[in-house]
C-alpha cells in the first residue's frame, strides 16, 4: 500500500520537468520574471488552482448541507432518517469521500508537484544563468551572497505559488460560495456581506504597506548588526593588537539598539494588525445573523440562520490565516524583486552568433595592439602587441599593477580587449566559443581553491571523462599521489576518495598546488599560463614543483606571471610590463646584460639580482 501510494507521488512529481531550460535572460520585472521563471510549470499550477477551488466549494457546501439539515430537522414530522435520505447520505459523501479527496489532491499538487518542481526549476534557472555571468559580476560581489541571493528569490517564488494556489485561491473560492449561498438566501446579506468584505479589503490595503515598510526597516537594521558582528569577528586579530574591543562593543550596541527600536516599531504594527483584524472579523457573524434574524419574518428559515452563523464564523476565522498569507506573500514578493536586481542585469561575455570551435594545430598566440583599462582612463593594458610564436615560453615581469594580469585575462577572455584583438593560430579569440578557447589553455595559479569534493574529483576537473588510472599518473607527475594515498577526511574515506575543500581536509598550500598541477596536467591543453601572483611556498615544495612544471611545460606554449628567479630561469624569453606597456623584451641574458629596468628591478626585488642569477648559473 505504501509502495503504491510512493510510486503514485513519484509519478505526480514526474509531471514537469524542472530542467528545462529557460527562454532567454532573466527579465528585471517582476511579472515578466515570474512568467520567464514559471514557464513550463503551469499545467501543475492550474491542477493545484483548479483543486482548490473545488476544496473552497466544498466549506461552503458543507455548510449548506448543514443548514438543509436543520431545516430538515425542523420540518420533520415522522421518520427522519427516511423523509431526508437523500441529504444525509449526500452530507456523509462530501464529508467522508469527496473532501479528503479533494484536500489529499490539494496536498500532493502542492507538497509534491508544485513546490519542488517550482523550486528547483527556478533555483536551476538562476543558477544558470549566473553561472554565465563574467567574472567581473562574481569580482563586485561576495560569492555567499549570490548564492544566497538565487536560493532566496527560487524559495519566495514558490512559496509565492504555493501560498496562491493554496490560501489565496481556496480564500477566494469560499468567499464566492459564501457569497452564492447568502445570495440564494435574500440580496440583503449578499449586500451586508460585500460591505463587509470590502472594508476588509480596505483595511489590508491600508495595513499591508505599513507593515511591509516596517518589515524591511527591521530586516535592514538586522542585516546592519550581522555585518557589524562579522565586520569585527573576522577582524579580530586587529581589534586586539589595537586594544579596540571597547569601541567594537559601542558600535555592535549601537547597530542593535537601532535594531530593537524597528522591532519595537514593527511590533506596533503587528500589534494593530491583529486587533483590527480579530475586530473586523468579529463584525462578520453579527451582521449576517443580525440580518438573518431581522430577515425571519420574510421566509428565512432555521436552517438559513444556521448555515449564515457557520458561514460567518468559518470566514470569520479564515481572515487571519488568509491575511498573514498575504503579508508573507508581500514580502515574499519582495525577496523575488530583490534577487531580480542582484541577478537578472545582464553582465556578461557573449559568444557570437557565429562562434566557430577554437582549433590549435600549433598553439602560436599574438597580441594586436591591444587595450584595456577596465573601462577607466587609465590601468590596465595600453595598446601591447606580441608575438609568441609555437613552443615559446615567455616570462611576463613588471612591479605589481603593471598589466600582467590583465594581459592574461584578456587571453582567457575574461574580459573583452577595448582595441585591438588576439589571435591563436591566426583565429581571433573574439570570434570562437568561450569554452574552445579555455578548453585549450591550461592555468596553474597559485591559490586555488579546491571543491568539496574528493580528491579524484578535484583532479579530474580537468578532464571529466579520465579514467582512475590517468588521474593517479597525472598526481604522480604532479607529485602529488604519495601525500594523497595518504589522506583521511573525518568521515573515514581514504585516499583518493577523500573530500578537500572547506568541509573536507585542509591541505597545505603546497599540496593545493600540486593537486591543481595534476588537474592541469590531466587537461594537458596547448597552451599553459602560469601565474606565480605573491605566494610563497616553502623552498623543498617548490623544487620540486618547479621540477613537474619544467616537465609540463614540454611542447607548449608557455605564458608565466614570474617572480621567482627559478622560473624565470627555465624561460626562453622575458617581457618587461610597465604601466601597461612593454618596455624590454628579450632573454634573460640579453635583458640583465642590458642594465635596464629587468635588471633593476631584480636588483630592488632580490636584494642582489645579478648575483643570485650568477649563482643560478
Ligand atoms: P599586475 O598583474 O601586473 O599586478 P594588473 O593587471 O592586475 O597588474 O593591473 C594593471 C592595472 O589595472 C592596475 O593599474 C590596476 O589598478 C588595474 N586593474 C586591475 N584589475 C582591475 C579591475 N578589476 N578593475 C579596475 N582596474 C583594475
Amino acid at each position: 500500500m505504501r509502495a503504491l501510494l510512493r510510486k503514485m507521488l513519484n509519478r505526480a512529481g514526474d509531471f514537469i520537468d524542472f530542467r528545462v531550460p529557460a527562454d532567454g535572460p532573466p527579465p528585471d520585472r517582476f511579472g515578466r520574471f515570474l512568467a520567464w521563471a514559471l514557464r513550463g510549470g503551469w499545467p501543475v499550477i492550474w491542477i493545484g488552482i483548479t483543486i482548490s477551488i473545488l476544496s473552497g466549494a466544498t466549506e461552503v457546501l458543507s455548510i449548506y448541507l448543514l443548514g438543509a439539515i436543520v431545516d430538515a430537522v425542523d420540518t420533520t414530522e415522522a421518520n427522519f432518517l427516511a423523509d431526508h435520505a437523500g441529504i444525509i447520505i449526500l452530507s456523509v459523501v462530501v464529508l467522508l469521500i469527496v473532501r479528503p479527496l479533494l484536500f489529499g489532491g490539494l496536498a500532493i499538487t502542492q507538497s509534491v508537484m508544485i513546490a519542488p518542481n517550482i523550486f528547483s526549476q527556478v533555483l536551476a534557472r538562476l543558477f544558470r544563468w549566473t553561472l554565465g555571468q563574467s567574472v567581473t559580476f562574481f569580482d563586485n560581489d561576495f560569492a555567499g551572497r549570490i548564492a544566497q541571493k538565487q536560493v532566496q528569490a527560487s524559495t519566495s517564488l514558490t512559496e509565492i505559488v504555493v501560498e496562491t494556489v493554496n490560501a489565496i485561491t481556496f480564500g477566494l473560492a469560499t468567499v464566492l460560495g459564501t457569497a452564492f449561498l447568502l445570495g440564494s438566501i435574500s440580496p440583503w446579506m449578499l449586500l451586508v456581506f460585500a460591505g463587509w468584505f470590502a472594508s476588509y479589503l480596505g483595511f489590508l490595503a491600508v495595513m499591508l504597506p505599513r507593515i511591509r515598510r516596517r518589515a524591511a526597516a527591521r530586516a535592514e537594521a538586522k542585516a546592519m548588526v550581522s555585518g557589524q558582528v562579522v565586520d569585527t569577528i573576522s577582524n579580530v586579530k586587529t581589534v586586539k593588537l589595537f586594544a579596540q574591543a571597547q569601541h567594537e562593543d559601542d558600535k555592535a550596541l549601537g547597530a542593535m539598539g537601532d535594531l530593537r527600536e524597528r522591532a519595537l516599531e514593527f511590533g506596533e504594527v503587528q500589534t494593530l494588525f491583529r486587533f483590527g483584524l480579530i475586530f473586523i472579523a468579529g463584525v462578520l457573524p453579527i451582521a449576517l445573523v443580525t440580518m438573518a434574524v431581522a430577515l425571519r419574518s420574510s421566509g428565512i428559515s432555521p436552517g438559513d440562520v444556521a448555515a449564515t452563523g457557520a458561514v460567518a464564523i468559518r470566514l470569520a476565522q479564515m481572515t487571519g490565516w488568509i491575511s498573514f498569507t498575504l503579508m508573507g506573500i508581500y514580502s515574499h514578493v519582495g525577496e523575488v524583486q530583490d534577487g531580480i536586481n542582484t541577478l537578472a542585469p545582464p553582465d556578461r561575455i557573449y559568444d557570437k552568433d557565429q562562434a566557430h570551435a577554437l582549433v590549435v594545430p600549433a598553439a602560436a598566440i599574438r597580441f594586436d595592439d591591444v587595450a584595456f583599462s577596465y573601462g577607466r582612463q587609465s590601468g590596465g593594458i595600453d595598446r601591447v602587441s606580441l608575438d609568441i610564436p609555437a613552443g615559446q615560453k615567455l616570462a611576463l615581469v613588471g612591479a605589481s599593477g603593471a598589466g600582467k594580469s590583465t594581459l592574461v585575462s584578456l587571453l582567457l577572455r575574461i574580459y573583452d580587449p577595448e582595441r585591438g584583438k588576439i589571435c591563436i593560430d591566426g583565429q581571433d579569440i573574439a570570434e570562437v566559443t568561450q569554452e574552445s578557447l579555455r578548453a585549450q589553455i591550461g592555468m596553474v595559479t597559485q591559490d586555488t581553491a579546491m571543491f568539496n569534493r574528493t580528491a579524484f574529483d578535484n583532479i579530474r576537473y580537468g578532464r571529466p571523462d579520465a579514467s582512475l588510472d590517468e588521474v593517479i599518473e597525472a598526481a604522480k607527475k604532479a607529485e602529488a599521489h604519495e601525500f594523497i594515498v595518504g589522506l583521511e577526511d573525518h568521515k573515514g574515506r581514504k585516499g583518493y576518495d577523500a573530500y578537500l575543500g572547506e568541509r573536507g581536509v585542509k591541505l597545505s598550500g603546497g599540496q593545493r598546488q600540486r593537486i591543481a598541477l595534476a588537474r592541469v596536467i590531466l587537461k594537458d591543453a596547448p597552451i599553459l599560463v602560469l601565474d606565480e601572483a605573491t605566494s610563497a611556498l616553502d623552498s623543498e615544495v617548490e623544487a620540486a614543483i618547479q621540477d613537474t612544471l619544467g616537465r609540463m611545460m614540454d611542447g607548449k606554449t608557455v605564458i608565466a606571471i614570474a617572480h621567482r628567479l627559478s622560473t624565470i630561469a627555465q624561460l626562453d624569453r622575458i617581457v618587461v610590463l610597465n604601466d601597461g606597456r612593454i618596455i624590454e623584451d628579450g632573454s634573460h641574458r640579453a635583458l640583465s646584460g642590458m642594465n635596464g629596468a629587468y635588471a633593476r628591478f631584480w636588483d630592488r626585488q632580490s636584494g642582489g639580482f645579478l648575483a643570485t642569477a650568477e649563482a643560478a648559473e
